[in-house]
């Protein structure tokens, strides 16, 4: 049984105790196991605040991010290099504050659009510090799990053979992958080969994403594939529902992402379908 998550931009735009606290609650009315945190500003959380509502509701947090221009630890420029290094402890600390065994998302370089393929140095600068940074993480259970994302959005990894091959140069056993659909959809010749590829024990973390973000279902990307893969490698991780629309905007990652349009504008509406076509997907 997979345990299934909402991402909180669902249903808010920030990260305060009353944004979370009613996510929460609304996660939880719906049905969700797990609510994800996107942790672009660490220092915005209240661990103590928002860890007991968390328990209340009976849900499991996760813990995600991007990088950005100024904290690129793929870098070759030191100073984004340490601000990145520190950024991702911080997260790491609040990750482990919160109660969060995960932390996810494209911390191994900046979400960008890149004028350029990655260097040499810069990608052995990304290595270096999430290598640092898997040590802290193993030692205080949390996991950390690397996102594919599409070209427009990371030159470091854009299929999971690149991933793969990022964790291979890492040389640390315990680093796994996160893989998207909406990602998938763009940069993989089908969603079979990549989660195959993969298997269970490397795959930490794993959205579902419609092609324009929007319902699931609505779109083109082929989630029967999509289950009959997970199923077929046992996936026993976390699947969380990701998706974005202009109704509800948070000012940095709205605009990272290009969440221009207007997809929906009921949340609750659309989480509720949305964990009714993943619970059917995976006959549970
Ligand atoms: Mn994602």
């Amino acid at each position: 049984m997979n345990k299934i998550g909402v991402h909180a931009l669902t249903f808010i735009g920030d990260i305060e105790n009353t944004s979370v606290e009613n996510c929460l609650s609304k996660a939880a009315k719906i049905g969700y196991d797990v609510m994800e945190l996107p942790l672009l500003n660490p220092d915005a959380l209240d661990t103590d605040f928002v860890s007991k509502a968390y328990e209340k509701f009976n849900l499991e947090p996760t813990v995600s991010l991007g990088l950005s221009y100024k904290t690129d630890i793929a870098s070759e420029d030191l100073d984004r290099v340490k601000a990145g290094r520190e950024l991702l402890f911080k997260a790491l600390d609040k990750t482990i504050d919160v109660g969060s065994s995960n932390l996810c998302g494209v911390i191994h370089s900046a979400l960008q659009k890149n004028d350029a393929p990655r260097t040499d140095v810069g990608y052995a600068n990304s290595l270096s510090v999430i290598r640092d940074l898997a040590e802290k993480a193993n030692k205080n259970n949390v996991t950390l799990s690397l996102e594919v994302v599409n070209r427009y959005e990371t030159n470091i990894m854009n299929t999971a053979q690149e991933a793969l091959n990022y964790i291979n140069d890492l040389g640390v056993s315990d680093v796994k992958v996160h893989l998207d659909t909406y990602h998938m959809n763009i940069e993989e010749n089908n969603y079979s080969e990549p989660i195959k590829k993969i298997g269970n024990d490397k795959l930490g973390m794993f959205h579902f994403g419609e092609n324009h973000r929007g319902y699931l279902g609505s779109g083109h990307i082929n989630f029967e594939e999509t289950f009959k893969s997970l199923k077929d490698i046992n996936y026993s991780g976390i699947i969380t529902f990701e998706s974005f629309s202009s109704e509800v905007v948070d000012p940095v990652l709205s605009n990272t992402l290009a969440v221009w349009r207007n997809l929906w504008s009921d949340s609750e509406d659309l989480a509720s379908e949305a964990l009714k076509f993943i619970k059917n997907g995976l006959g549970s």
